[in-house]
């Protein structure tokens, strides 16, 4: 296994001659045997990274290391990455036991230590009875496990898996996230995984580097990312539901500043932490976790009263949807009240865990 290195890469496609910048300045270090998620929307980047580490896109700037050597001239064959790409086509005349035993005979390994390895590895991944069949008679999700199986016995230094889960549905898919945690537990592979689900990469990843429009967010752990997003685009794409932005003006009120709804006529004192930070007359962006709003019925003695538009009733948990003059406001809710639209709730949060961005460029404030 071995560190990855990733120093300002970019890479520029031509369609029609008009310049497509997919990556830009994309700099990033995969420490060896860490497990990092590229997130982000389709279309940010995230493929064509996972490319050029595999080799298999052209490098327009930049390096990419592993093991401290660039790898950036040499053949795919040569970087020692194992690649899990969804069309990164199996052996149609060989049987999913020969093609996850393809790179160990390469190597010379004793036919008594491969079948062990191939066995292994596919009684974890729930292909064992599909070990005589050949890739055509396959599903989408069955070709994604072998896959991933073929990828992890090579034993590369780092190992490549793009969207491994995305055939798979609901209970698969969640059984698969948790069998790939512990064959990462297990075979402590340096790992790169792409991702648009950002559930897959809080479960999955050590770290997580967000991206959009090519670029770098944040890169930091799940935690990191979840509690302090940098950005106001961090903090909406990671979660579920995602978090509350509110566009809220300062105003002088009591003596005291005011943040108010745009629009509303509903206010709050500023919270301490942000009171020196924030100037009077200026917006900013205020962000609420679903699930740090707390909602009591009937009277009591908070300061927001709102009206429910839309109650679910997950089982697990509730949530509400509320409207401050157009913004949504989506509260989650273990408690297990029932409501209906129309009703009155009194909401709650606290101020300590809000998060405040600048309303023009979207950066973290406090
Ligand atoms: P993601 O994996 O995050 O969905 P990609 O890396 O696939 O994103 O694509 C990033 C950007 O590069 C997109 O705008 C996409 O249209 C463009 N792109 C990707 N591959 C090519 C290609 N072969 N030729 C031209 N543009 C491409």
């Amino acid at each position: 296994m071995a560190e990855l290195e990733l120093r300002e890469l970019y890479k520029t496609y031509y369609k029609n001659r008009k310049p497509v910048e997919a990556v830009k300045n994309f700099s990033l270090t995969c420490k060896d045997g860490e497990f990092v998620a590229l997130l982000g929307p389709s279309g940010c980047g995230k493929s064509t990274t996972l490319r050029m580490i595999a080799g298999l896109e052209v490098i327009t700037a930049g390096q990419i290391l592993i093991g401290g050597r660039v790898i950036n001239n040499l053949p795919p064959k040569d970087r020692g990455v194992g690649l899990a790409f969804e069309n990164y086509a199996l052996y149609p005349p060989l049987t999913v036991y020969e093609n996850i035993a393809f790179n160990l005979r390469a190597r010379g390994v004793k036919q008594e230590e491969i079948d062990r390895q191939v066995k292994h590895i596919a009684e974890v991944l729930r292909i064992k009875d599909l070990l005589n069949t050949k890739p055509g008679a396959l599903s989408g999700g069955q070709k994604q496990r072998v896959n991933i199986a073929r990828a992890i016995v090579r034993r590369a230094e780092v190992l490549l898996l793009d969207e491994p889960l995305s055939h798979l549905d609901g209970k698969m898919r969640q059984q698969m996230r948790t069998e790939i945690k512990r064959l990462h537990i297990d075979f402590k592979n340096t790992t790169v995984l792409v991702t648009h689900d950002q559930l897959e990469a809080m479960a999955l990843a050590d770290r997580i580097a967000i991206m959009k429009d090519g670029l770098l967010q944040q890169y930091g752990t799940p935690l990191e990312v979840y509690n302090h997003p940098l950005n106001e685009f961090v903090a909406g794409f990671i979660g579920e539901p995602p978090m509350n932005l509110f566009t809220v003006n300062v105003e002088a009120g009591d003596g005291e500043k005011q943040f108010r709804f745009k629009e509303t006529d509903i206010h709050f004192k500023v919270p301490d932490r942000y009171r020196e930070l924030v100037r009077e007359g200026q917006s900013y962006r205020l962000g609420i976790r679903p699930n740090d709003v707390k909602v009591v019925v009937g009277e009591g003695q908070y300061s927001l009263a709102l009206k429910v538009a839309v109650f679910e009733n997950l089982g697990e948990e509730r949530r509400i949807m509320i409207r401050l003059n157009g913004s949504p406001m989506i509260i989650v809710m273990q408690e297990r009240y029932r409501l209906a639209p129309g009703d009155i709730v009194h909401v709650y949060f606290d101020p300590e865990r809000t998060h405040l961005f600048n309303l023009v460029d979207g950066t973290r404030i406090q």
